[in-house]
């Protein structure tokens, strides 16, 4: 609170800082609800048309108990808070502190909506800006699955027809698999694969595999909840194909491999081949299943990513079951696809589970056209992870050029000093940690505005700016054009020229 030391209260409500009676006389003069919310509309005649009137009457409610909680602290001086000389002056100041209160809110509110950014940090698959932008096709399948769709109907018949089946045929054309069956995520695959196929048994795991995925994701945890016995066998950085042959006994059910994904042992190494596994299983009646994690359709090597699982090598190597997202290296939505044999894949489908992790229409519609592109053979073109890790040095370093140039005098002019320097992207997501494709990066640095400073103008929340997320590096802005759409330059350029506006 801003407000001065009373200067000539009138007697009535002339109040001693401590004395409790006074203060509950100060209360009385609290705004209404009413006058509150008709200030609040008259200061915002918009607000109407964002929350409901039982909405804001729950806000300004809320805003004034805030205003009378903190009058009602041991050590709050009224005095040194109220320099009204007269009732009204005294109304009207409570007021404007309530309203103040309940405009916090409301930005509160309004800033936790899900709102489009545009990713300059260069990271790829950005966990905390949803991961894969979708393709233009996915977000037009989404728009048409939006409304009623054949999600679980036959058209040729008219009669019911299983949800997902569309994308679990692109799932088998795609991986040479069997069968294949989607739901939510892949950490629900996971769940599902091991609840269905390995409870009650044992399921043997390299002890260099046991990692956590994202915070919670920590593979033992997830065994336990799945109700199978975990096997660790090897060590952290070796373990070897007759480590896994002596662990197996009556009741082993399974044999899991889980790409370690965010994570590397490196140095003095060694885990079997996937075939060499395959081989066990097929010799002790067991089951081979992989998490592959990322969900590389083909091998992307020449693009720097040489150690993330390509799931049709997987099954030709003999895994029984493969998991994957469909949302890291696949470049669609949310999902966790499933592929292996048709047996297996009939008991996942019909354990009470999987109703309890069953993809949605939206995932399903965007995932589908997603697997499209790259049956079409164009997902590196129209698959934007895609695109965006294939892109060369060459490609971003012109696109770089020709973006900041003609805006360079313009920030010159107002304090900037732009700069071109060489640098890296990321994949993120959890996937190939390793990998560093070399980039351009605009570095803004600003003579009286710091990094941060500018950081966050750029992600400031107005309606007619977009929302840029920016990187900061020895003490610079940095941004990265890979993970910034072409479309997506002339909104980009608009936000950097309303950096000017910052005093120069
Ligand atoms: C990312 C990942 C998961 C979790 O996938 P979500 O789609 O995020 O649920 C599980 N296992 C591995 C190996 C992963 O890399």
């Amino acid at each position: 609170m801003t407000i001065k030391p009373p200067t000539d209260l009138e007697p009535q409500i002339n109040i001693e800082p401590q004395a409790t009676a006074n203060r509950q006389m100060l209360f009385r003069f609290l705004p209404a609800v009413d006058a509150l919310l008709r200030a609040a509309y008259n200061h915002a005649p918009d607000l109407s048309a964002r929350f409901s009137p039982s909405q804001l009457t729950v806000y300004a409610r809320s805003a004034i108990d805030n205003l009378r909680r903190q009058m009602s602290i041991e050590t709050f001086d009224s005095k040194e808070n109220f320099d009204a000389t007269n009732e009204a002056d005294l109304r009207a100041q409570l007021l404007r502190q309530a309203h103040a209160q309940l405009s916090q809110q409301i930005e509160r509110a309004s800033n936790s909506d899900l709102r489009r950014v545009i990713n300059a940090t260069g990271v790829v698959l950005h966990t905390n800006l949803g991961r894969a932008p979708l393709s233009l096709a996915a977000r037009k399948r989404i728009l048409e699955a939006a409304s009623y769709c054949t999600l679980e109907y036959d058209l040729e018949s008219g009669e019911r027809g299983r949800r997902g089946a569309g994308v679990e045929d692109l799932l088998c054309e795609l991986t040479n698999a069997e069968a294949a069956f989607v739901v939510n995520n892949c950490a629900a695959a996971t769940m599902l694969i091991l609840a269905a196929l390995a409870r009650d048994g044992e399921t043997i795991i390299s002890r260099g595999e046991l990692v956590a995925i994202g915070g919670d994701f920590r593979i033992p945890d997830v065994m336990g909840d799945s109700g199978t016995q975990m096997r660790e066998v090897g060590t952290t950085n070796r373990t070897t194909i007759d480590d896994y042959a002596r662990a197996v006994n009556a009741n082993t059910k399974l044999i899991a491999r889980v790409h370690p994904s965010n994570y590397r042992v490196v140095g003095f190494t060694h885990t079997p081949q996937l075939a060499e596994l395959a081989e066990l299983a097929r010799e002790r009646n067991l089951i081979l299943y992989e998490d592959a994690g990322s969900g590389a359709l083909f091998d992307m090597s020449e693009f720097g990513l040489t150690d993330e699982p390509i799931i049709p090598d997987s099954i030709k190597a003999g895994a029984d079951i493969v998991s994957f997202s469909g949302d890291k290296l696949l470049g669609g939505a949310q999902a966790g696809c499933i592929v292996g044999r048709e047996n297996l894949i009939n008991v996942l489908r019909r354990a009470p589970l999987a109703r309890a992790l069953r993809i949605d229409k939206l995932s399903l519609a965007a995932l589908e056209a997603t697997l499209e592109s790259h049956r079409r053979g164009a997902a590196l073109k129209d698959v934007p992870v895609l695109n965006m890790i294939a892109m060369t040095p060459n490609e971003i370093a012109q696109r770089t050029q020709t973006f900041i140039e003609p805006l360079r005098a313009t920030l010159e002019a107002h304090g900037f000093a732009v700069e071109i320097i060489d640098g890296t992207s990321a994949i993120g997501g959890g996937s190939a940690p390793l990998t560093h494709p070399p980039t351009k990066l605009i570095a803004l640095t600003h003579r009286k505005h710091s990094p941060a400073q500018l950081a966050h103008a750029l992600r400031r929340d107005r309606s007619d700016m977009p929302t840029v997320i920016a990187r900061i590096a020895d003490n610079r802005l940095l941004l990265d054009l890979r993970t910034v759409a072409a479309s997506e330059e002339v909104d980009l350029q608009r936000a950097l020229i309303e950096l000017n506006k910052l005093s120069s």
